[in-house]
């Protein structure tokens, strides 16, 4: 039987963001979140609707392109979502429909080049797909159809790819979505098979389960650890493993101890760099580091994950990308006394353009990537807590609205927060039945009220 652990996000399109949170959004939309395409390669490509896409001038490999793409597809769906955007919808569901809807004869979706060769000369690459497929598990809120996740299930059914290498791992990601969704222990199995086995592959990784249990500090590259340190919680969630579950905890704890900055993201400049006065961070870990965090959130229901999520996306997210989000940093941190050609004082390309603001740094990843960052942060400030009640996990002017037609509840969040330290939570709704309603304060405190 399907069993899952914990909390539980809520369909996105549920959330209503609001006020300041709004406003971000709209800046978004108005800069590059709808006008990526004007920053150049990849992103003036068609990015998934090809089967390859050409290497760019300093591209490293044929995934590359798409999954700067995808990073940018995901963040285009959960803010047109959540602003009912129908530019948005309809620029990053050309992308999903494409894919969905023309799947391989063995059920493989996605472009050609990221398929195994017939040869093999060249293995499979899968990490773009964990990154695409989250856009299609936001949109699958709005556009709930048994299609979309037969396609899916075809697609790591189809046996043209193991998931136990490298990023590839991630997939688990999307099996265990599936899983919740359907109840198919076969992607229980696959995601469960996938993620031992990458402990055999890469016992070096410091986010192999072991490795992650010990004391020692991990050194790795930064985007890639927190991808990867989260799915012990992840898993847990589907399977009961406690000792994965302990292994993300104490793999965070180690984040803190040995790398985490005062604005609240680890210190990676590419690598994970420890604590100094003049340390980075990459972009891309703005948005997952507090992806991470909210899978650990969801496992414990330990409101000390929605703080650390909270601190890095109030603080280190509005350093990296200027205020009408036309311009990000590749690198930023806590003490850029100086941010301009030539200017980064990081070990990782000293010397170079890594913290000057633009449209399309060095690496395209990050501008694919902190598009993410806020609707992310705005889709999980509600979760459901499993057993009908509704946790306000994450702070700031917002609502939800729970069932619909006579039953439905609207809960609105009346705050300025972070720039005001009240709360006004109001109810609407004819609702008569109980619902429980655990508060988890920023502070660590926790309350539980009924209504
Ligand atoms: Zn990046």
């Amino acid at each position: 039987m399907k069993r899952i652990c914990g909390w539980q996000e809520l369909p996105i399109t549920d959330i209503e963001s609001r006020g300041w949170l709004r406003s971000f959004l709209e800046r978004q939309r108005d800069g590059l979140t709808g006008h990526l395409n004007v920053a150049g390669y990849p992103f003036n490509t068609d990015g998934w609707l090809r089967d390859s896409l050409p290497r760019g001038p300093r591209t490293l490999a044929s995934w590359w392109p798409f999954e700067q793409y995808a990073y940018w597809v995901d963040g285009v769906v959960r803010c047109g979502l959540l602003l009912n955007d129908k530019t948005l919808l309809r620029r990053a569901r050309r992308q999903i429909d494409h894919v969905l809807q023309n799947p391989d004869k063995d059920g493989y979706l996605g472009p050609a080049s990221l398929k195994t060769l017939a040869d093999h000369a060249r293995p499979s690459e899968r990490w773009p797909h964990a990154v695409f497929f989250r856009a299609i598990t936001a949109d699958y809120d709005a556009r709930s159809s048994a299609k979309t996740l037969k396609a899916l299930v075809r697609h790591y059914l189809s046996n043209t790819a193991a998931h136990d290498k490298t990023r590839n791992v991630c997939n688990v990601e999307t099996m265990a979505w599936l899983y919740e969704k359907t109840g198919d222990r076969r992607l229980l199995d696959e995601a469960v098979r996938s993620y031992t086995a990458f402990q055999n592959n890469h016992p070096k990784s410091g986010a192999t389960i072991k490795n992650m249990l010990s004391n020692a500090r991990a050194k790795d590259h930064g985007p890639t650890y927190m991808e990867l340190f989260k799915l012990g919680a992840l898993l847990y969630r589907v399977t009961g493993q406690r000792r994965w579950l302990d292994a993300s905890i104490n793999a965070q704890k180690k984040l803190v101890r040995d790398h985490l900055l005062v604005d609240g993201v680890p210190s990676t400049t590419e690598h994970l760099r420890g604590r100094y006065s003049n340390a980075g961070h990459e972009t891309c870990v703005i948005t997952d580091y507090p992806w991470a965090l909210g899978y650990l959130l969801m496992a414990t229901g330990d409101a000390t994950y929605a703080d650390g999520i909270e601190r890095a996306i109030f603080n280190a997210l509005p350093g990296a990308v200027t205020p009408d989000f036309k311009a990000l940093q590749y690198f930023s941190g806590p003490n850029q006394v100086i941010a301009c050609a030539g200017s980064n004082h990081h070990e990782h390309g000293r010397g170079g353009m890594q913290t000057t603001y633009r449209p399309n740094p060095a690496t395209e990843c990050c501008p694919g990537n902190i598009h993410r960052a806020m609707p992310n942060y705005i889709a999980r400030m509600w979760l459901n807590d499993g057993r009908g009640g509704i946790v306000s996990a994450c702070y700031g002017p917002s609502a939800v609205t729970l069932g619909s037609g006579r039953n439905a509840l609207r809960i609105n969040q009346e705050t300025n927060y972070p720039f005001d330290d009240s709360i006004t939570f109001r109810f609407q709704g004819k609702r008569t039945a109980p619902c429980a309603l655990p508060y988890v304060f920023p502070n660590g405190a926790k309350t539980r009220g009924f209504i």
